[in-house]
């Protein structure tokens, strides 16, 4: 409830529960401790610190939504954590040295919604508004603050706070990189996946991917027991195409009949180059009736491909339609396919014969 669902926005509350945690340290040092405790100007502090920390709760979370983009939010809480500091540096008396400390640590808390170049420029205003405040100090209040030991105390924490950022800007642009890569590589799963799954030539599901999809329907039925259909198409008389016009004329031939019949496929349908010229229809949720139907809406938009020049005859397909029954392996069911196919051949192609 605190942090929400969103990662992004768990992490940049949890970061900012870790600085809540910070603060309130601080906080009960300067009333134990450090002893400050009867000082007003530590009880407006404290004030000061509860309020701030209070404010960016609901600004971290409701951030993204009012477009506040995330470095504008870390430069924010930068900055309030920088006037704490300063101010605890002004009140902490001899214990001053250690509120610097923190200088450096509000740069790191940045690098996470920073570019290298913004954190650099924070450390530069970092330094300007401690620098700044020392060197006032030093000059009005010289006892208290006697320049030689301002000049060491902001000497140390120039350095500090340059090396951080210097190395910190560094650790983020290996961050960018390996982020990167770890995209790149992502995509290129992708592109594996893909070409694992399709068939190069025609873009149809491939027979190793098909065969996964039918396993996967097989578990599905058995769970649920629903009606399917497959098929078996084969092109006809394509070894005449081939012989007549050519291999290149003949894949062309495959393509544009990949192209036709996929037009056909509904959703959940699947349509896989099973061999050279054969291929194996999957028709989840689907009656014989409706089976038939898909299968004729396909020799229709086959029939209606431009004739191929030079060829005696148009192209055309038998198919062998089955159901498939439940409960039966999916090799039954393609042998049956199989069958039919080889009947359609037999009583002169361009049919479908439902077994
Ligand atoms: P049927 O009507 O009985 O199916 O006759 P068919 O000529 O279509 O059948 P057959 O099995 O005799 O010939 C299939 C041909 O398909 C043989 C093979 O060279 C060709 N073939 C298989 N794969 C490819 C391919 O990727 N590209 C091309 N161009 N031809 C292929
Ligand atoms: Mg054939
Ligand atoms: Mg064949």
């Amino acid at each position: 409830m605190l942090f929400g669902a969103d990662r992004k926005l768990h992490r940049m509350l949890q970061y900012w529960a870790g600085t809540a945690i910070m603060y309130t340290t601080v906080v009960g040092l300067m009333f134990g401790p450090a002893a400050l405790a009867g000082q007003a100007q530590a009880r407006a502090i404290c004030i000061y610190v509860g309020a701030g920390v209070a404010v960016f709760y609901p600004l971290v979370r409701v951030g993204a939504r009012i477009g506040l983009a995330p470095n504008l939010l870390a430069g924010l809480q930068a900055v309030f954590s920088i006037s704490c500091h300063v101010w605890g540096y002004s009140i902490a008396g001899p214990m001053r040295g250690v509120t610097l400390i923190g200088l450096p640590v509000i740069v790191v808390f940045c690098i996470f919604a920073m570019r290298p170049r913004q954190t650099l420029m924070l450390t530069a205003f970092n330094l300007a508004v401690m620098g700044g405040t020392m060197g006032w100090l030093a000059v009005h209040d010289p006892l208290h603050f006697p320049p030689a030991a301002e000049a060491v105390n902001f000497g140390f924490v120039a350095v500090g706070s340059l090396a951080v950022t210097l190395l910190t800007g560094e650790m983020s642009k290996l961050r960018a990189r390996l982020k990167r890569q770890k995209d790149e590589l992502l995509a290129a799963l992708d592109t594996i996946r893909l070409l694992a799954t399709i068939d190069e030539l025609t873009a149809l599901t491939n027979r190793r991917h098909m065969n996964e999809l039918l396993a996967q329907e097989e578990r599905r039925r058995a769970a649920c027991g629903s009606a399917a259909c497959i098929a078996l198409l084969d092109i006809d008389f394509f070894k005449r195409i081939n012989d007549s016009l050519g291999h290149a004329a003949g894949d062309d031939v495959l393509r544009d009949f990949a192209r036709a019949t996929r037009a056909e496929l509904r959703d959940g349908d699947t349509l896989a180059r099973w061999g050279g010229e054969e291929f194996l229809l999957l028709l989840p949720n689907t009656a014989s009736g409706e089976a038939r139907m898909v299968l004729e809406r396909m020799r229709a938009r086959v029939a209606a491909l431009a004739p191929c020049d030079g060829l005696d005859h148009r192209v055309s397909f038998s198919a062998g339609l089955t159901a498939w029954r439940a409960g039966e392996a999916i090799a039954e069911a393609v042998n049956r396919a199989d069958k039919a196919l080889y009947t359609a051949k037999a009583e002169g192609r361009n049919r479908s014969i439902e077994a």
